[in-house]
């Protein structure tokens, strides 16, 4: 018998590795936008057409690239922010899997124009479903731009698979809440359809929290700050009255990203016991920073979920921590709660 096993082609590879990476629109936003933090950008800017299906386009005042940079960035598994096994262990930025551009441009029409900024001329570098189509010197504003046109044009099945355009700008919307929420010293706007829909200057995270989430948290806002030797827990709660129907406005932040757990909603939850009307969710936006060593991101692909050494602890210090902000702005049970 002949032998028939052969190695993919890297553009079917990229393709196929895209849909762990690339589900929506809303996914380039997430990588986009953590690229331009990691870049140390202190300003970003997110244009959408079309909730992403147009386009997606992310321009920063970060680093830059130089031109061999940029043309790597592209390639499987290049990233800058590792090297080494013990490097994975100790996760300061966003990404670290190399992954992200990779894959978006085997999916997508994408452009790269980025200038490093002691050099005097940028680079220009569009691909096409991983195939690079041009690469050439051009004059650019220090920093980087990545645009992303017709998400998913040469896989059809994928792109009839994308939601209303209010279902996926409500997804974009949540990615760029979170990475905004996490960097309130950075100012971040976001266009959509040519129209301005945020401008939130670099400012203290309760102003960017009203700036971002509305009015309806101003004054409302309750200050956690626990810091132990293993753990610290900082941020805001809001105060149980303004507490709404919706769940929406809940997010974690660990080590600076954005994750998802049930478990520590749990606590926060434990903490308001006997505090909120019935069938209500609080406000929260915490961040907990602790030794990477003792957590593991490297859980799935997007990154939103993540593992702790030492789960019970988080949990105590938590619920210690949300119990005391409540505490110290003096929020007894009220009778208003008990209709
Ligand atoms: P990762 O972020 O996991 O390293 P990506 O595929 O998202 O992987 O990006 C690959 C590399 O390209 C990054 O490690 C970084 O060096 C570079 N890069 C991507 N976006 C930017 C940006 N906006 N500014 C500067 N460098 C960038
Ligand atoms: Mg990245």
């Amino acid at each position: 018998m002949a032998d028939i096993i052969q190695l993919l082609p890297e553009y079917l590879a990229n393709q196929i590795a895209a849909g762990e990476v690339v589900q929506r629109p809303a996914s380039v936003v997430k990588e986009l936008l953590e690229n331009a933090v990691d870049a140390g950008a202190t300003q970003i800017q997110l244009i959408v057409k079309d909730a992403g299906k147009q386009l997606v386009q992310v321009v920063d005042n970060g680093s830059g690239m130089s031109a061999t940079d940029a043309r790597m960035s592209l390639e499987r598994h290049a990233t800058s922010k590792i090297r080494t096994t013990e490097d994975l262990f100790r996760i300061r930025t966003l990404g670290f899997r190399g992954e992200a551009l990779a894959s978006i441009a085997a999916v997508a029409q994408v452009e790269i124009r980025t200038k490093l900024r002691q050099q005097d001329t940028g680079t220009q570098i569009l691909v096409e479903g991983s195939q690079v189509v041009k690469q050439q010197p051009t004059a650019a504003p220090d920093g980087t731009s990545i645009s992303v046109k017709n998400l998913f044009y040469n896989v059809p099945a994928r792109r009839n698979f994308l939601k209303s355009n209010a279902v996926e700008m409500r997804h974009i919307l949540d990615e760029f809440q979170h990475v905004a929420l996490s960097k309130s010293n950075v100012s971040f706007s976001l266009y959509q359809n040519d129209l301005e829909v945020f401008n939130l200057p670099a400012g203290k995270l309760s102003q960017r929290v009203v700036q971002l989430l509305g009015n309806s948290y101003k004054e409302q806002l309750a200050l956690v700050e626990e810091v132990t030797p293993f753990i610290s827990v900082k941020g805001y709660i809001g105060k149980p009255a303004s507490a709404k129907k919706s769940r929406g406005d809940q997010f974690f932040f660990v080590n600076g990203r954005f994750i998802r757990s049930a478990y520590l909603n749990h606590a926060v939850l434990a903490a308001y016991e006997g505090l909120l009307p019935k069938e209500t969710h609080p406000f929260y936006v915490l961040f907990l920073e602790l030794d990477p060593k003792t957590i593991d991101i490297n859980v799935h692909p997007t990154k939103t979920e993540i593992k702790f050494e030492d789960e019970k602890t988080v949990y105590a210090i938590m619920r210690a921590a949300v119990k005391q902000a409540l505490g110290l702005h003096n929020m007894a049970p009220s009778l208003d709660f008990e209709s």
